[in-house]
């Protein structure tokens, strides 16, 4: 839950989460339904149907167990090296660190060198002795993900308080590096069509041509190529978002049809029992007003 998400969003998330599936065998048992309605304004929703898929894994070839080795571990559906090393970690007190980009940061100005000129995986290879301790592994791991969310942020570190800032090259050096990484930011343009039918109902399916929206219940979504050939499209509005890196501009039609497309179901622009994501749920609220 805590990918991509801040913790004071995910607490009752987490809390009503751990509150009805109490093990691992009752999390295996539920269904997508059920996972991603609880999931619900929690946004990344691949993660929930992860998570529901590895509890069922888990409890098919390792008898509700965590396995113990890394290549066992990156096995289960959305784990990567990262979340692997965090789980080995974390579970197991193995010596590992999970490198994401707080751990990046802190090696960085503590050494006052450019992530990209850092080989992460050797530096923490020769340093092993120094870095790890046999019983508090995990703590160690907790404390990199705390430290460079509270103290080494990546905009203004509170370095006159660090307890590092004694041996920080960063903070002690008169040439400082740059370490705020810049994500390439990319727009994109995108058409949604909605067909809707005399029964106020609007045609929406799971499989769309965009990648990161595959499995969402959405109206036909296209790349924008700057015309709308068919006519009868008629255009409601136009939305800004952004996700992760993408910035979008995303142009809303509609047209009346009663023909379902392939692929498609029917659902009431007043649907609210089964899980839709909120940006379908935002058209269906803009498409109610049409009538
Ligand atoms: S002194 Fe500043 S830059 Fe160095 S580790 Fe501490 S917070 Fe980060």
């Amino acid at each position: 839950m805590l990918q991509q998400t801040q913790v004071k969003t995910v607490i009752p998330y987490f809390n009503k989460f751990i509150k009805k599936f109490k093990t691992i065998e009752d999390l295996s048992k539920s269904n997508e339904r059920e996972i991603l309605k609880m999931w619900e304004g929690l946004g990344y929703y691949r993660r929930a149907r992860n998570l529901l898929a590895s509890s069922k894994f888990l409890v098919k070839n390792y008898n509700s167990k965590l396995p113990t080795s890394l290549v066992q571990i990156k096995k289960l559906p959305g784990v990567g090296e990262y979340t692997a090393n965090a789980l080995l970690g974390l579970v197991y007190n193995e010596p590992r660190i999970a490198v994401d980009g707080n751990v990046k940061r802190v090696f960085s100005r503590n050494l006052n060198i450019e992530e990209k000129n850092i080989d992460f995986e050797k530096l923490i290879e020769t340093n092993k002795k120094k870095l790890f301790n046999i019983k508090r592994n995990a703590d160690l791991i907790e404390a990199f993900m705390e430290f460079g969310a509270l103290i080494c942020k990546p905009k203004d570190p509170n370095c006159l308080t660090c307890c590092l800032n004694k041996i920080c090259k960063y903070f002690n050096s008169d040439k400082k590096i740059k370490n705020v990484r810049g994500k390439m930011i990319k727009n994109k343009n995108y058409d949604i069509f909605c067909y809707i039918n005399k029964k106020k109902q609007i045609a929406l399916t799971k499989n769309n041509q965009i990648s990161f929206l595959k499995n969402f219940s959405l109206p036909e979504i296209k790349e924008a190529n700057g015309f709308v050939k068919d006519q009868n499209w008629k255009f409601l509005k136009n939305y800004k978002n952004s996700i992760s890196n993408l910035k979008l501009n995303i142009n809303l039609y509609y047209k009346f049809s009663n023909r379902l497309p392939p692929d498609y179901n029917w659902y009431s622009l007043k649907e609210n029992k089964e899980f839709l994501p909120s940006f379908t749920k935002k058209i269906l609220r803009q498409l109610s007003t049409l009538f």
